[in-house]
């Protein structure tokens, strides 16, 4: 068969044309616990008495409520809580299968020390008094050297519950400027958006009571944002008859299943696209009135901006024609209430200023429908703490750093480039993990605490949904734990009382149910009641927006170059996980032949670049890029772009479980840190590749 691009876009309108007839069918939780009666690691309870738990997952910041079903006092089943404001009922694989995290194969059941090689997985076995002991003489000396700066803190999660507020004091007070943790889209939109109108502010977007969505390249059904939440709110986009546009240059399953209309659109060139229709639209003067409050000096943002954009431009770089982008932004200002969402993928690649403010622009031209809000009241810490340094610029610190403190984190797995960053993480004198997994962090620690997993403790987050605010949630023990290993929380509280001063003054409390009362103040009682508290969204700000650095900062340059001359880009799936958790043994059983092949990872190409660089499907092949190289096989398909790789996240790690270990490569050691001029935030999320044959 003769396969050109337009056969590309062929196929994919083609299969976009379907619609998401029904909501989209989790009933995972009855696979998960056959599934999970098979595994020989798994306990099978003698029979008991029956009953069901209530608490959340606290895999993500969706914190979907679930049922833990016991018997007796043995967990052996997770389900969705029916009527649950965040799941809905609904779970992700991940969180159906969940409770393999505590009784799976790479569960950490007791404190162990490094006993050989760093890296060899040699440890012993040392009690929590030692374990602790060690830790805090190193806690000591750092700051009686007057160099409290060499201890290094890493989380996961940089959200406003008490755990990472907990790390913040405590970095605070200890003296330590150097805590770390991953930015998401949303994350980066709002620390950014806060500094330029000098408040915190979050991002508010009503999803559910909007007319019309388009996503640049938001994988709505594969993990985007609060993930379940989301899923519900694209299947009631259909009822109420939304219209949904959705750029990506791949057949998505949100592209096939989800959007009414798909539109090709080359990797990275969003910006151009959307810059297009804003032209588009000050031209046609479609804009909403308000829009010239919203955006600071309007009349001569919007001049400058109709005089520069040239449509043909827009059309060259994105690949879309002049008349669709005309017609894509006479729907979007003509629409009620239409929205334009960012963040690519499952969101949690931070983008550059210059796209925030573009698409933002977009926003406030046409619609409140996406609008800043003051950020509300998160609890009583009005103290600020140390605040988080974005993840990647850990790498650069490391050779000052005598203590890397790990929470439930894994740097060694989510750093990019990380064979070169692991090897700088290994040059750290002590790492300390906290964790209830054997990840790649922990197998090259010092000292590994194994903590309660989330159905064993406690914990607070907060969920933004696509609602138009915040919730706080809360999550009791639904178990007990299983194992010798305590919540993070009365750790990081033990070890502020044992370096004592001012750290032990910022940290009062005894545990961490005391510090969770003391920080939820009168809302405590409510919230462990009830589970969740919808917050109260703040005003929404009005100072106008100044974009006059949207058009300042250079786009990146779609062209790939001679010695790469192709795209690669990463492809996300709810089968895998890709951030510091790796897959449940339960996600890696359901991963599609098309993904992996026994231990190799396929990546996606379109038939047309595969003929051309002479490969069949299934083929071996080199894929380089200018950070690394891997041996992949290749999937053919007509959904690609022609000349973009597509891989899937979530694979090549060297730790965790046997049906995870050693399966793929990891996404991360192909692409290097990118940091945007402004925020300082890693916004790399593709490279330049090359792909030959083997
Ligand atoms: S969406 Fe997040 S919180 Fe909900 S089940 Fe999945 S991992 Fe858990």
């Amino acid at each position: 068969m003769n396969l050109t691009r337009r056969c590309f876009l062929a196929v994919g309108m083609g299969a976009a044309a379907g619609t998401l007839g029904t909501p989209l069918p989790w009933k995972l939780a009855d696979d998960t616990a056959i599934w999970t009666q098979n595994w020989p690691w798994t306990p099978v309870p003698a029979d008991g008495a029956a009953s069901r738990v209530a608490a959340r997952c606290l895999l993500c910041a969706n914190g979907c409520g679930i049922h833990v079903r016991c018997m007796d006092d043995r967990p052996i089943s997770i389900e969705g809580l029916p009527g649950d404001p965040l799941g809905g009922g609904g779970l992700c694989p991940q969180g159906a299968s969940t409770l393999q995290l505590s009784y799976g194969p790479a569960r950490v059941v007791k404190p162990l020390k490094r006993s050989g090689e760093r890296g060899s997985g040699a440890f012993v076995p040392v009690s929590w008094n030692a374990a602790l002991d060690l830790m805090v003489k190193r806690l000591k000396k750092c700051q009686t050297d007057g160099r409290a700066n060499a201890l290094a803190g890493v989380m996961n999660r940089s959200d406003n519950g008490t755990l990472p507020a907990m790390m913040q004091r405590f970095f605070h007070a200890y003296g330590s400027t150097h805590l770390y943790a991953p930015e998401t889209a949303d994350t980066a939109a709002a620390a950014f958006f806060s500094s330029a109108v000098g408040h915190p502010v979050i991002l508010s977007r009503d999803m559910a009571d909007c007319d019309l969505v388009l996503s640049l390249g938001c994988g709505l059904v594969e993990g985007w944002g609060t993930p379940v939440a989301m899923i519900r709110t694209v299947s009631g986009w259909k009822d109420a008859g939304t219209q949904l546009f959705h750029t990506d240059s791949r057949l998505s399953n949100t592209a096939a299943q989800a959007a009414g209309k798909w539109i090709p659109i080359r990797p990275g060139s969003e910006k151009n696209l959307v810059t297009g229709m804003i032209a588009e639209i000050l031209r046609q003067n479609r804009f909403s009135p308000a829009a010239m409050t919203r955006i600071r000096d309007f009349r001569t943002w919007a001049g400058t901006l109709v005089r520069n954009t040239d449509l043909a431009d827009a059309a060259a770089a994105t690949g879309i024609s002049e008349s669709r982008i005309r017609k894509l932004a006479a729907a979007f200002a003509t629409a009620k209430k239409p929205v334009a969402l960012f963040g690519r993928g499952q969101g949690d690649y931070p983008l550059r200023t210059d796209e925030m403010l573009t698409f933002q622009a977009l926003n406030l031209l046409c619609s409140g429908a996406s609008k800043l809000t003051a950020a509300p009241d998160y609890g009583a810490w009005k103290r600020p703490g140390t605040l988080f340094r974005p993840l990647h610029q850990l790498a650069d610190h490391a050779a000052d750093v005598d203590m890397l403190w790990v929470v439930e984190a894994n740097p060694a797995y989510t750093l990019k480039a990380s064979a070169r960053t692991r090897k700088r993480l290994s040059d750290i004198p002590f790492i300390v993990s906290m964790t209830s997994q054997m990840d790649e962090t922990a197998l090259m620690a010092d000292l590994i605490l194994p903590v309660h997993t989330g159905i064993e403790r406690i914990d607070d987050r907060v969920a933004f949904p696509p609602g138009p605010s915040p919730w706080m949630t809360f999550s009791p023990a639904a178990v007990r734990p299983v194992y010798n290993t305590r919540h993070p929380g009365d750790l990081i509280l033990a070890l502020a009382a044992a370096v004592g001063g001012k750290t032990a003054f910022a940290l009062p409390w005894n545990s961490m149910e005391a510090a969770l009362k003391a920080r939820h103040g009168k809302n405590w009682q409510t919230l462990a009641r009830h589970g969740a508290i919808e917050m109260t969204a703040g005003p929404s700000v009005t100072t106008p927006l100044d974009l006059r650095d949207m058009a300042a900062i250079t786009a990146a340059d779609p062209d790939p170059g001679d010695d790469y001359p192709l795209t690669l880009v990463p492809v996300d799936s709810l089968c895998a996980a890709n951030d510091s958790q790796a897959n449940t043994p339960f996600m890696t059983k359901i991963v599609s032949d098309s993904v992996l092949k026994k231990r190799d990872l396929l990546v996606e190409i379109n038939p047309v670049t595969a003929k051309r660089l002479g490969l069949g499907d299934c083929e071996q092949a080199r894929l380089e890029t200018p950070v690394g190289a891997a041996t992949v096989r290749v999937h053919l398909t007509d959904g690609m772009m022609p000349g973009v790789i597509g891989m899937p996240r979530g694979f090549g790690h060297q730790a965790q479980d046997p049906y995870i270990s050693g399966k793929g490569i990891s996404y991360h050691m192909l692409i290097a840190a990118a940091e945007d001029t402004v925020t300082g935030f890693d916004t790399a999320w593709m490279s330049r590749a090359r792909l030959s044959r083997v």
